[in-house]
């Protein structure tokens, strides 16, 4: 399958060296805003420019979109899909379903084939929340993140007036976490499970107060949550964060038997050392989904809720029984 990257940041960076890692995909190159003479790719594919993308139609296989979830991505993913297939990475949980509808409606008129919010949270967390809720429909949902750096929110941060740079690390409340595990099954509010840290290198002669207060009071993405600002310098973001880890856990305790007795606590748990190098191998994954199920004329938008295992994998159905089941 050919690969086209749209938006080469973080994430198309990892694209682009997941690609690398399976031998059934090939990386036609890279679409960017910027002017591609300034962008230089990591393994030296080419560079074009994103307002000719339309020049390329019936020349790539699948489009992993790798815009940011706040501006980005809404209005990219369904403008792509019109004219190809397309994967991407959607983040704002709370937007989901508006985001879903848009796509699908782009990708049936041109016959194409989307997914949508894949990923590690959306994506193998959000299979881990449906399996554990079927194989316990009595019981309780959990998930942890962190502690990390979100780019969701870092990205979410960047977009404000006079703000330079940003990282955002989310932290999970140990005690919260421990209370989960024990199978005590607290109650928790959004604000007891995690709190967010944000670091933020500000333009010259910004107001802080400002950014400060627009940051925290900013809808789904910080204003349920006890958040800290701390304003560095450039140096100090190079020296101290500029490494991408993040994690987390999706757990769930229910219970089984006549009188509900017997207790089961389920966890999937992730540990990261680069988020967006493992949420792009995630996103190569959908892309040769994406490519099967078009051939099978399934089109439309789906997430990973709607993909068979199998058609992630480049193995074949028969081995994957043999070696894997
Ligand atoms: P980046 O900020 O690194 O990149 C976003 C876009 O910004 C790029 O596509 C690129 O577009 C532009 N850009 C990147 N670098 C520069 C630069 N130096 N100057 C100007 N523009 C630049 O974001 P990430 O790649 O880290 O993350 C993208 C999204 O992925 C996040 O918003 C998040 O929502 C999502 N995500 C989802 C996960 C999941 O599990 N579902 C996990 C991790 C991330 P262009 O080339 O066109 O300029």
């Amino acid at each position: 399958m050919k690969i086209a990257i749209y938006g080469y940041g973080n994430l198309g960076r990892g694209v682009e060296l997941a690609i690398r890692q399976n031998p059934d995909a090939e990386l036609f190159g890279v679409f960017t805003r910027r002017d591609p003479k300034t962008v230089t790719t990591l393994t030296g594919a080419p560079v074009y420019a994103a307002q000719d993308v339309e020049n390329y139609v019936g020349q790539i296989d699948v489009m992993i979109i790798c815009g940011g979830s706040a501006s980005d991505l809404p209005e990219m993913t369904p403008m792509l899909a019109k004219r190809f297939n397309v994967v991407d990475s959607f983040d704002t949980h709370a937007r989901v379903p508006e985001h879903f509808a848009n796509v699908d409606k782009a990708a049936l008129l041109g016959a194409h084939t989307a997914i949508i919010s894949a990923g590690w949270d959306p994506g193998l967390f959000s299979l881990a929340r449906l399996y554990m809720n079927i194989v316990l429909p009595d019981g309780k949902d959990y998930t942890f993140w962190g502690r990390g750096v979100s780019q969701g929110h870092s990205d979410a941060i960047r977009r404000i007036p006079g703000v330079k740079d940003a990282r955002q690390y989310t932290v999970p409340v140990e005690d919260a976490l421990a209370k989960v595990r024990a199978g005590e099954n607290p109650e928790l509010t959004t604000r007891q499970k995690h709190t967010r840290e944000c670091y933020v290198v500000a333009e010259e002669g910004a107001d802080k107060t400002l950014i400060e207060k627009q940051i925290k009071e900013m809808p789904n993405y910080f204003a349920d949550y006890d958040t800290t600002v701390t304003f560095i310098t450039a140096e100090e973001m190079k020296r101290d964060h500029s490494e991408l880890p993040h994690g987390g856990q999706v757990i769930r305790c229910g219970e089984t038997g006549k009188d509900g007795n017997h207790k089961h606590v389920m966890e999937f748990s992730l540990k990261l050392d680069s988020n967006p190098e493992f949420t792009a191998s995630v996103l190569v994954a959908c892309a040769r989904a994406v490519v099967r199920m078009n051939s099978r004329q399934i089109f439309g938008c789906k997430t990973l809720f709607d993909v068979a295992p199998a058609d992630l994998s480049p193995i074949d159905p028969a081995d994957i029984r043999k070696k894997l089941l």
